[in-house]
C-alpha cells in the first residue's frame, strides 16, 4: 500500500494542462484565466464626480461661498467649458470633473435660488471625486492561474477586455461498471440497484471545471468494458467506478491494461478508498474509483479533483488543511488515512457514529472530512484536529 501523499503525487504526474483557448468574457465565469490579461484604459478614464452636486475650485470651498451655476455635467455627457473663479458646473455621479473644477460639494450641503448657489452646511475635506485611474491603470495585468469569480469577470470587462484566453475544459469521461446496476428513472430487478456515483462524481468534477461524458454502464464482461473504453479513447481523463477490486467480477483492470493502461498503483492507504488504480491511457490518463458510494466520492474529491486542477494549470500545491476542535472523542486510528465523515456543532466538529463507506445519506448530511492520520492516536474532545471542508 502507499500513502495518500504519494497516490496523490503520482495521480499527478499522469496529467499535464490542457490547451489554451479564448472565449467571449460573458461565458467565462468559473474558467481558469491562462494567461496573464491586461488592462486597455484607465479607470475612470477621467477625474469622475462620485456624489450628485456642484462642481467647484477647490481654493473658493468654505461655508457661505456663493458660486454661479454655469452648465451640467451627467454621467455619459461632459460639461464642454472650464470652470472660473465664483463659477460652478451642476454634476452627478459618472459625469467627468470639467476643466477648473476639482471639488464637488455634494447637492445636500448647498441652497440654490435660481443659478446660485450658497454653501450653507460644512462641506467637508473629502472633494468628493474619484481620480483617473483610482481603480487600475492601462496596462494593469490580471496574473494567471486564476479561476475567475463574478468579481472577476467585472473587472475585465471594465478593463475592456471581450475575450479571455482560458483553459479549454478538461474531458471527463465517467464508467461506472457492474451488472447490478439501472440508471435513475429506470426499474431495477429484484437484485438491482440504482447507480448513484456516476450522478455525484459528474456533478463534483462540473463544479471543477471538467466536461464531464457519461458513459453507458458498463456490465461485467469483457466485451462490455471493452465497448465502454471504446466510448472514451478522446477523453482527457477515463474515471471508472468500480470492479477495481481483486474478486472475480473485478475486470477493470484487466481489461484497461489489455487496451494499453499502464498501471501505476493499486492500492492507498486510506478510508474509505483502498482500492485505486491510475495510470496513463491512451493519450490521457485513466483512474479507476472504488465502487462504494462514499469511497467514490471521496476518492475524487480526494485525488480527481487536484488532477483536474493540475489540467487547468492551477497550482495543486496541498491545500494548508483547516482546522477545528472536536466536539466528540474519537478513539485511537488504524494504519490507513481516514476520511471520516462530520458535521458542524456549537463545540466543533463531530464524526458521525457510522462511517460506513456504503452510506450516502450520511454523507449527504456530513459538512467535513475530518482527516485521520494513519495512527492517529485517540483524540479528546476540544482537540485540534484537521478537515477538508464538503
Ligand atoms: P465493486 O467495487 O464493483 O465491487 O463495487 C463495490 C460496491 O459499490 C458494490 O456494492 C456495488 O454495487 C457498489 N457500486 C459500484 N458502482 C456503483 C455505482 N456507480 N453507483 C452505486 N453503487 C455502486
Ligand atoms: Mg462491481
Amino acid at each position: 500500500m502507499i500513502s495518500v501523499a504519494e497516490a496523490r503525487a503520482a495521480l499527478l504526474d499522469l496529467v499535464s494542462p490542457v490547451e489554451v483557448e479564448t472565449i467571449p468574457l460573458a461565458q467565462a465565469a468559473g474558467r481558469v484565466l491562462a494567461e496573464p490579461v491586461t488592462a486597455r484604459r484607465d479607470q475612470p478614464p477621467f477625474d469622475a464626480s462620485a456624489m450628485d452636486g456642484y462642481a467647484v475650485n477647490a481654493a473658493e470651498v468654505e461655508l457661505h461661498a456663493m458660486f454661479k451655476v454655469i452648465g451640467e455635467a451627467a454621467a455619459g455627457h461632459g460639461f464642454e467649458g472650464s470652470v472660473g473663479a465664483g463659477q460652478a458646473v451642476r454634476i452627478f455621479t459618472g459625469a467627468p470633473v470639467p476643466d477648473g473644477a476639482d471639488f464637488v460639494v455634494i447637492q445636500e450641503d448647498v441652497v440654490r435660488k435660481g443659478d446660485l448657489i450658497t454653501i450653507s452646511y460644512d462641506p467637508g475635506d473629502s472633494a468628493n471625486i474619484r481620480d483617473q485611474g483610482r481603480d487600475f491603470r492601462a496596462g494593469q495585468t490580471v496574473d494567471a492561474p486564476r479561476r475567475l469569480r463574478p468579481a472577476d469577470i467585472a473587472l475585465l470587462a471594465a478593463m475592456n477586455i471581450a475575450e479571455v484566453p482560458v483553459r479549454r475544459r478538461p474531458v471527463v469521461a465517467l464508467m461506472s461498471t457492474g451488472d447490478e446496476l439501472v440508471m435513475p428513472g429506470e426499474v431495477p430487478g429484484p437484485d438491482q440497484i440504482i447507480v448513484s456515483n456516476t450522478f455525484g462524481l459528474k456533478a463534483m468534477f462540473e463544479e471543477h471545471g471538467a466536461e464531464v461524458r457519461m458513459l453507458p454502464i458498463a456490465r461485467d464482461t469483457d466485451a462490455s468494458l471493452r465497448t465502454a473504453f471504446g466510448l472514451a479513447a478522446d477523453a482527457d481523463l477515463v474515471v471508472t467506478i468500480g470492479g477495481a477490486s481483486v474478486g472475480d467480477h473485478d475486470l477493470v483492470a484487466g481489461v484497461a491494461e489489455s487496451l494499453g493502461l499502464q498501471r501505476a498503483f493499486y492500492k492507498v492507504a486510506m478510508r474509505p478508498g483502498k482500492p485505486l488504480m491510475a495510470g496513463r491511457f491512451g493519450t490521457g490518463a485513466m483512474v479507476g474509483l472504488p465502487g462504494n458510494p462514499v469511497s467514490a466520492m471521496i476518492c475524487g474529491r480526494v485525488f480527481v479533483v487536484s488532477m483536474l486542477q493540475a489540467m487547468l494549470g492551477l497550482s495543486t500545491a496541498e491545500e494548508a488543511p483547516a482546522q477545528a476542535s472536536l466536539a466528540v472523542a474519537l478513539p485511537a486510528n488504524g494504519p490507513r488515512q481516514h476520511y471520516m465523515r462530520a458535521t458542524w456543532t456549537d463545540q466543533g466538529l463531530q464524526a458521525f457514529d457510522s462511517q460506513d463507506s456504503s452510506l450516502l445519506s450520511v454523507l449527504a448530511q456530513a459538512d467535513a472530512l475530518i482527516v485521520r492520520p494513519p495512527h492517529d492516536p485517540a483524540r479528546n474532545i476540544a482537540d485540534q484536529v484537521e478537515y477538508l471542508p464538503l
